[in-house]
C-alpha cells in the first residue's frame, strides 16, 4: 500500500518573515492531518530555519537541489552530506527548471540520484515533456528516457524508496494542468516501464503528479490509481491552498 506524498516546492521564493509565517500557518492548517506524507522545499538559505520551525511537526524538510559533488572545491555548492546535516529528507533533482536554465543532462541528474542514495536520502526525480515534444506524440519516449538514465546506471532497484514526480512542462506555473486521465496514463506508463525491471519496486515507488496543481484540481487528479500524491508549486505559497491538497491525498 503506497502512502501519498505532497511536497512543495517554493522554488526561488521566501525570507526569513515568510518562512516563519507559512510554517506557522501550515502547522496550525495541517494538524491532526493522517494518511499522507506531506514535505516542503524551501530555498537552500532557509532549510535551517524550517528545520527548527518544523520541529515537533510531521512535516518533513526538502530541499530543490544537489551537487554531484561530495565536498572540495565547487564553489556555490551544496552536498548531499550537507542536507542529510541539516535535516532534509526529500530532495527534488532533475526539475524542468534546471534541466532548461542550468543545462542538467539526464546523466548528471543520474549521478545526482546515486549521490543522494547513497547519503541515504530520497530523491524526487522529477521528469517530464515539453509541449512540442506533447504535440509531437513523444511524451512516452521522453518519460522512458530520462527513467533509462537512472534505471541503466543504478538498476530498478533504484527506485526503492524513491519518488518520482511526472510533471509535463507544459503545465508547470502555467494553470493549465493535465487532465486526471492525461496524468494517470504517464503515470501507468512509468509504474509499467519499472515493472520491466522490477515489479516490486514498480508496485511500491511513489508516483507525484506536478502541473498546476490546486485546491480546486487535486481531489480529481489523486482519484487515480497510479497518482501517489504532488509536487505543488505555486499552491505551496499559500497555506490554505497547499492544506486543502494535501487534505485532499
Ligand atoms: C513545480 O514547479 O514543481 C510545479 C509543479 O509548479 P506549479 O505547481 O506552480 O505548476
Amino acid at each position: 500500500m503506497r502512502h501519498p506524498l505532497v511536497m512543495g516546492n517554493w522554488k526561488l521564493n521566501g525570507s526569513k518573515h515568510l518562512v516563519n509565517d507559512l510554517i506557522t500557518a501550515l502547522r496550525s492548517e495541517l494538524s491532526g492531518v493522517v494518511g499522507c506524507d506531506v514535505a516542503i522545499a524551501p530555498p537552500v538559505m532557509y532549510l535551517d530555519q524550517a528545520k527548527h520551525q518544523l520541529a515537533g511537526s510531521r512535516l518533513a524538510l526538502g530541499a530543490q537541489n544537489v551537487d554531484v559533488n561530495l565536498s572540495g572545491a565547487f564553489t556555490g555548492e551544496v552536498s548531499a552530506a550537507m542536507l542529510k546535516d541539516i535535516g532534509a529528507k526529500y530532495i527534488i533533482i532533475g526539475h524542468s527548471e534546471r534541466r532548461t536554465y542550468h543545462k542538467e543532462s539526464d546523466e548528471l541528474i543520474a549521478k545526482k540520484f546515486a549521490v543522494l542514495k547513497d547519503a541515504g536520502l530520497i530523491p524526487v526525480l522529477c521528469i517530464g515533456e515539453s509541449e512540442a515534444e506533447n504535440e509531437a506524440g513523444q511524451t512516452e519516449a521522453v518519460c522512458a528516457r530520462q527513467l533509462d538514465a537512472v534505471l541503466t546506471t543504478l538498476g530498478a532497484g533504484a527506485f526503492e524508496n524513491a519518488v518520482i514526480a511526472y510533471e509535463p512542462i507544459w503545465a508547470i506555473g502555467t494553470g493549465k494542468s493535465a487532465t486526471p486521465a492525461q496524468a494517470q496514463a504517464v503515470h501507468k506508463f512509468i509504474r509499467d516501464h519499472i515493472a520491466k525491471q522490477d515489479a516490486a519496486v514498480a508496485e511500491q515507488v511513489i508516483l507525484q503528479y506536478g502541473g498546476s496543481v490546486n485546491a480546486g484540481n487535486a481531489a480529481e487528479l489523486f482519484t487515480q490509481p497510479d497518482i501517489d500524491g504532488a509536487l505543488v508549486g505555486g499552491a505551496s505559497l499559500k497555506a490554505d491552498a497547499f492544506a486543502v491538497i494535501v487534505k485532499a491525498a
